[in-house]
């Protein structure tokens, strides 16, 4: 393990922000803690697949988040919050994150003096810019700048966005979106285009996504390829069967696999996710593919009181895992193949032994490095009851 120096080298904030925990630990030596530490939790399971890592672990984040605030001169400042606090650690570049988007970032807190706007302050409600998220398409190249304010007015908004688009024209498209309440979350209930189409687009295992601001996809895109091609290898569909992709975000699971499954539905809760899964399913022509905006364990839960039939279930909940409702009506519905993607392994242990006890082993898994120089740990799994 190298000296706290070394990674003060790498990042002059490391030590404060917490986001890269692992900086100072080689990339061979995260690779083997996480598979050790993934190892030992499927132990009572299943001996796992060689760990699957990225060959260039840095810069892989496509959603960048800065908060703005301002330091004690009042000159604004911009980066991520102190661990567990509402301090924000000055960060212009990130060993983790899409470069360019840090830069976008970087060149907004520049104009900010000039346009006459102060970074909002959370004690008095002062200022009009909270945060800015930048969100990148990895194949296509597309940009997505989101200006969230704690108020609906921006002066000089057209100006503002020529001067931007001048610094970085590989910017297509530009939201407004208003925090106005007293909240931790980044984004607010309004939203106003200013600027292209609202969302970008980005391609993954042949197809392509549509992502809007608040949708959910996957932070690592080189690694998600990877994640995906691993699960329909689980899979192994034959071009049959009737496939549900729970948890679904914008379909991406279900999409990928619908060109290889007789029909194929998805369920999701968020409706933003749900709005573009359909659009994407659209635009990539999928005809057999159907979404419901649904709790997952309802929707699963109806489908076996009516006795419907599935032969495959892709599952991939949040980090709290999935509930037992869900599990139960897994249960019922009885599909020969679940294929499980987590991104906590700890939830997933405990769901694996409810599965258990419905008649479901773990025939393969393996570990997916979606998040380097972190602790985190994704995992697939291939259970089958039968
Ligand atoms: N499979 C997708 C998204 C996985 S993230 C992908 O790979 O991109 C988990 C998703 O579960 C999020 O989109 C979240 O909105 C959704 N979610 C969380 N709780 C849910 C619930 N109870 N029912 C359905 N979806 C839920």
């Amino acid at each position: 393990m190298a000296k706290k120096e070394d990674s003060q080298k790498l990042c002059p904030v490391s030590a404060r922000c917490g986001g890269c925990k692992w900086i100072n630990i080689g990339y061979k030596e995260q690779l083997e803690a996480k598979s050790t530490r993934f190892r030992r939790l499927m132990e009572p399971f299943c001996r796992p697949e060689p760990i699957i890592a990225m060959e260039e672990p840095t810069h892989y984040r496509n959603k960048v988040h800065a908060a703005f605030g301002e330091d004690r001169r009042h000159n604004a400042i911009s980066g991520i919050y102190e661990e567990k606090s509402h301090r924000i650690v000055p960060v212009d570049s990130c060993l983790i994150e899409n470069q360019k988007a840090d830069q976008i970032i970087v060149s907004i807190r520049g104009l900010l003096k000039s346009f006459k706007i102060r970074p909002y302050h959370e004690d008095t409600g002062y200022g009009l810019l909270r945060h800015v998220l930048v969100r990148t398409g990895h194949a296509t190249g597309q940009i997505m700048v989101v200006l969230v304010l704690g108020s609906p007015i921006m002066p000089s908004k057209n100006n503002f966005v020529k001067a931007l688009l001048k610094l970085h024209p590989e910017i297509t498209t530009i939201v407004v979106n208003v925090n106005d309440r007293d909240t931790s979350m980044v984004l607010g209930e309004k939203q106003q285009v200013i600027y292209g189409k609202g969302y970008i687009e980005d391609e993954l295992c042949g197809r392509t996504f549509r992502i809007s601001p608040k949708s959910f996809y996957q932070i690592n895109p080189v690694q998600t390829e990877k994640l995906y091609h691993k699960a329909m290898e689980y899979a192994g569909l034959t071009g049959k069967e009737t496939v549900l992709d729970a948890y679904c975000g914008t379909g991406t699971i279900g999409m990928i696999a619908s060109a290889r499954a007789g029909e194929v539905m998805g369920v999701e809760l968020n409706k933003d996710a749900v709005r573009d899964a359909v659009s994407n399913a659209k635009r990539n022509g999928i005809s057999n593919i159907r979404f419901y905006q649904h709790d997952a364990g309802d929707f699963l839960l109806e489908m076996a009181q009516q006795g419907a039939k599935l032969d495959l279930l892709f599952m991939d909940p949040p980090r709290s895992g999935s509930s037992e409702a869900f599990l139960n009506a897994a249960g019922k519905i009885a599909p020969k193949r679940i294929v499980y993607i987590s991104c906590n392994p700890e939830t997933l242990v405990r769901d694996l032994k409810i599965l258990a006890k419905k008649g479901y082993q773990v025939k393969r898994c393996a570990a997916v490095d979606m998040f380097p120089f972190t602790e985190s740990v994704e995992a697939v799994c291939l259970l089958s009851n039968t």
